[in-house]
């Protein structure tokens, strides 16, 4: 871990990314335990952009409040395409120190944490990261702001396609978000009953898929739902039906996908809590003179994992999980 031997006296805050529900209470819990240690906050608009565009603005508690209960984000997010050269982050440098911000909280996920690294190794900047992302694709934390929001959002979406499921004995085809990861797949799946649950990370033999299909038909068991994510093979839901009428040409299969709503609305109260204890912890790890690392909770106890260890690949525990699967839609 980097050590910073100069405590900084103002400190910027920004979300950056895909935007996560909840990471307006963690700019809330950012703001005020800096406040609280008298430290000077300010908030930069639109992640990495509003650095290079001086799009930044002076925080106070009143400043984050009535926010907790709030999706979306209050610092608004945004992609940086110069953020991916050393001389727009060179620039980031400059806009930075001439608003006297002498640290930086990032929330997003791990592109944002990516850029949060280059700050820190190219020009010895004071960086800490906030993992605020719905896929959960991070080592280093048990939890990422977001996920549990996203995954409750898919449930109770598959609860209601459910109903029309039971109704038609029809075969559903729900995609859930997460483009490389499959948590979100793979987690409102179980807690939906889904006979199949298709992610990215794993390969999935659509014989095996059709054969079993069929033989659940002759069952009658005739109502049956399989959660992809979006990330699996070429096209997600529409690429698993397109190859599975390969092995199926008659199966009649309904597709929804769910997309954006599930970045949307109030956090959950888990998310809330970890981004108010995140959020906290950010701060104190600053001033502390820790840098370079993510904060995170692992077993219910807040940890910094360097950033490099934290974009390390994470892989899901496929195995147990999918036999868990295979015996429970059985
Ligand atoms: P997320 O943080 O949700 O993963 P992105 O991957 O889009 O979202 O990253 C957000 C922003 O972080 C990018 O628009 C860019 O400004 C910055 N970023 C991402 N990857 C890098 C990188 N390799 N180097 C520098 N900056 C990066």
């Amino acid at each position: 871990m980097v050590l910073n031997k100069k405590i900084p006296t103002k400190i910027g805050v920004l979300t950056s990314g895909g935007d996560a529900p909840g990471m307006n209470a963690a700019i809330r819990a950012v703001v005020r335990t800096g406040i609280y240690h008298g430290v000077q906050m300010a908030g930069i608009i639109r992640g990495f952009t509003g650095i290079l565009e001086n799009d930044i603005v002076d925080m106070d508690n009143r400043s984050v409040a009535n926010i907790i209960q709030r999706g979306g984000t209050i610092l608004k997010s945004a992609r940086c395409k110069d953020f991916y050269t050393k001389e727009g982050r060179a620039q980031a440098i400059k806009n930075l120190q001439q608003h006297g911000i002498e640290a930086l909280v990032v929330i997003g996920g791990d592109g944002s944490i990516r850029g949060a690294m280059h700050l820190g190794n190219e020009f010895n900047f004071p960086c800490v990261a906030i993992p605020g992302t719905i896929d959960k694709d991070l080592a280093g934390t048990d939890f990422t702001i977001g996920f549990d929001t996203a995954v409750n959002t898919a449930v109770s979406c598959i609860d209601k396609i459910r109903d029309t499921m039971e109704a038609h004995d029809r075969l559903f085809i729900v995609e859930v978000m997460g483009r490389h990861a499959g948590y979100i797949a793979l987690n409102s799946g179980i807690a939906t009953g889904a006979e199949y649950i298709l992610v990215p990370e794993a390969h999935t033999s659509m014989k095996r898929i059709a054969t079993s299909l069929n033989e659940k038909t002759k069952r009658k068991k005739l109502v049956n739902l399989v959660v992809v994510a979006e990330g699996y093979g070429e096209n997600g839901a529409v690429g698993f039906v397109e190859e599975l009428k390969k092995y199926l040409p008659n199966v009649d299969a309904r597709i929804s996908i769910l997309g954006h709503i599930q970045r949307g609305g109030a956090p959950t109260c888990m998310d809330r809590l970890i981004a108010s204890r995140m959020g906290y912890h950010a701060i104190e790890c600053l001033l502390e003179g820790k840098q370079q690392v993510m904060i995170g909770i692992k077993n219910n106890a807040i940890c910094y994992t360097p950033f490099e260890d934290a974009l390390a690949v994470q892989q899901i525990t496929h195995d147990a999980w999918l036999k868990i699967i295979k015996i429970l839609a059985s």
